[in-house]
């Protein structure tokens, strides 16, 4: 599989470079939609188009059997380009900032390397893939559903035994694959609050309640609410974004405004670092002032499945050598693969992707870029997993 994967490196390349060069935003993928299911039919795949509002789904293989789902998001990010690749973006402020060009041409080159396989052996296949090229992996739509929800409330997760998923990684060194087991990302929830008194006169603070003075003691518990009142062995992130009140030196404002997030892994942490915000911001009814507390929940938790993972940590042992496949903790950001986690077993792995010149490329900054080297990798990687599994190359259910 890698050396068909390499054979069809300048099709990835290509690929990528146009979808890069043409970003569109979240749920506004009509192009990028459009170019996935065109090369799914010229490959002979049936594929389905308006699936998510913009996602695309195909099946390679039989009607039945197994099925494991590969999962590529497709959305831009509201960010004017400054690098100057001659690929850069010609949509002027939206760019291919966190790679999701480089997932959807490396799906693509999937697609083309399990049809090609499916044709030359069909009697190997006891069973089928369903590609999965996702919407809005980067935000909500007006009713606070991303890419995965819409495309889970339309089936496209009906009847999954698995589904498999990558991530490039910018910062991390190319060609090495980065997996770990079970809670790996964070869910995130944001916060709104709102601590109120009366105000009043800078000179007579006496005779009013003062929020300012409230949010001291507050801010205080808030901070303190991951070291004391949460096991150190469960990870959790509670952090302030803004804080805002008040106009003129010499009033006292009724209200104080913050605004911050909470990230966890568990659902018990997710629960108790939420209750221990509205503990800390009760403070103000101690000193004579109200507040008001809203919780947003947002993307779960990502738990990758130690049995899937370890399929795919074989894969690249075999494909690429051992050294090749490292552990590695993947922090408290988040992804929405986690609901598509949430209806099979699932798991995501990080390809490095670094350019090699001492510039790291964050994520979502004006600058990134990958290293095209690695998009044969992590097309092979996740074009063999899915071909062990549908020709009962590896345990399924182990
Ligand atoms: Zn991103
Ligand atoms: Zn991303």
């Amino acid at each position: 599989m890698l050396d068909k994967a390499y054979n069809i490196k300048d099709e990835l390349v290509r690929l990528r470079r146009d979808i890069h060069q043409h970003p569109e935003l979240s749920f506004q993928e009509f192009r990028t939609a459009q170019l996935v299911a065109d090369t799914l039919v010229e490959l002979g795949i049936d594929a389905r188009t308006g699936i998510g509002r913009t996602g695309v789904v195909a099946h390679i293989g039989p009607d039945d059997g197994p099925t494991i789902g590969i999962r590529a998001d497709m959305d831009a990010l509201p960010i004017l380009q400054q690098n100057d690749a001659p690929y850069r973006s010609q949509n002027e402020g939206v760019m291919h900032a966190c790679g999701h060009d480089a997932h959807t041409a490396m799906l693509l080159g999937v697609a083309h390397l399990l049809q090609q396989n499916y044709r030359q052996s069909p009697a190997d296949w006891q069973g089928r893939v369903r590609l999965l090229f996702q919407p809005s992996e980067e935000t909500f739509d007006e009713n606070g559903i991303s890419g995965a929800t819409a495309m889970i409330q339309d089936s496209a997760l009906e009847g999954l035994d698995s589904v498999i998923a990558l991530h490039v990684a910018s910062h991390l060194p190319a060609g090495q694959i980065f997996f770990q087991d079970k809670y790996s990302l964070a869910a995130v929830d944001s916060f709104k609050a709102w601590v109120r008194g009366d105000g009043g006169h800078g000179a007579y603070p006496h005779s009013g309640s003062d929020p300012l003075f409230m949010l001291g003691p507050i801010l205080n518990a808030i901070y303190a609410v991951p070291s004391r009142r949460i096991d150190p062995l469960r990870p959790a992130v509670l952090s302030l974004g803004q804080i805002s009140a008040g106009a003129a030196s010499n009033v006292i404002p009724n209200e104080v405004y913050i605004q911050g997030t909470i990230r966890s892994h568990d659902e018990e942490t997710r629960s108790l670092v939420a209750a221990e915000l509205e503990r800390a911001l009760s403070l103000s009814q101690t000193l004579g002032g109200r507040f008001e507390l809203q919780i947003t929940r947002g993307y779960p938790t990502l738990y990758n499945d130690p049995t899937v993972n370890g399929w795919m940590r074989t894969v690249t042992a075999d494909l690429l050598g051992a050294e090749t496949a490292v552990d590695a903790e993947f922090g408290m950001g988040a992804e929405d693969f986690a609901y598509m986690a949430q209806q099979a077993k699932g798991a995501m792995f990080m390809l490095g992707a670094a350019i090699d010149d001492g510039l790291v490329r964050h994520h979502h900054t004006d600058i990134f870029d990958i290293n095209e080297e690695v998009l044969p990798l992590g097309t092979a990687v996740l074009a063999e997993t899915a071909r062990r599994f549908v020709t009962g190359n590896i345990v399924r259910n182990a």
